[in-house]
């Protein structure tokens, strides 16, 4: 299964943000500090979350930032699933984004990154383009913020795509350090599509 993990771009000093398993409480306060950089970034939303919060997921893509399919229910047995189940968590979710900003989205990441042939079936059936990362945060793992923080720009490099998860104030305020990185090293916060010069959206 074909997947992108990183941009090809390997001189220019550009790099992609995602943040998984919102919209909650926490996303508006990570639009407030990619606003305040000027910075866009991916959304791979569950749709589960965007019953719960269907306003914040409207101010994200009104904000100019990019939504992708993260599953409706997130579930730990995601590994486990047919192949029809698997499609109708991507089109559920699909169909609600939809619904909701009227957009279809052609971009999605598998919970927890795991693939298998029931997934790689499901996918080549609703031809999503599958988002990984080159940088894995571990902001639901780790809880020292300045441990996080060096995680993160230890590895950056150009074409980066680093996972992080709008649902905590630590993701935040690694966040905001993380930008006082970026702007030191002349880095680039760029979305998806210019990342990975790909559709993001069905036009
Ligand atoms: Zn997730």
């Amino acid at each position: 299964m074909k997947a992108y993990h990183r941009g090809n771009n390997h001189s220019e000093k550009i790099i992609s943000l995602t943040f998984d398993d919102g919209p909650t409480e926490f996303t508006l306060r990570i639009l407030t500090i990619l606003e305040k950089n000027s910075a866009k970034a991916t959304f791979f939303c569950i749709g589960r979350q965007i019953e719960n919060y269907p306003e914040i997921l409207e101010i994200t893509h009104q904000s100019g930032h990019l939504i992708g399919n993260h599953t409706f229910h997130h579930s730990s047995k995601n590994g486990f699933y047919s192949t029809e189940k698997i499609i109708d968590e991507i089109v559920s979710t699909n169909q609600l984004i939809g619904e909701k900003i009227n957009v279809t989205t052609k971009i999605f990441r598998p919970p927890f990154g795991v693939t298998n042939p029931h997934i790689a079936k499901a996918l080549n059936k609703t031809q999503h383009n599958v988002i990984g990362w080159d940088i894995r945060s571990l902001d639901t793992v780790i809880n020292d913020e300045k441990k996080l923080l060096n995680r993160i720009t230890g590895q950056i490099k150009p074409g980066s795509i680093i996972l992080m998860h709008d649902t905590s104030d630590k993701t935040a305020n690694v966040l905001e350090q993380l930008f006082v990185f970026l702007q030191k090293e002349n880095y680039k916060v760029v979305p998806l599509n210019e990342l990975l010069k790909i559709d993001v959206y069905e036009n």
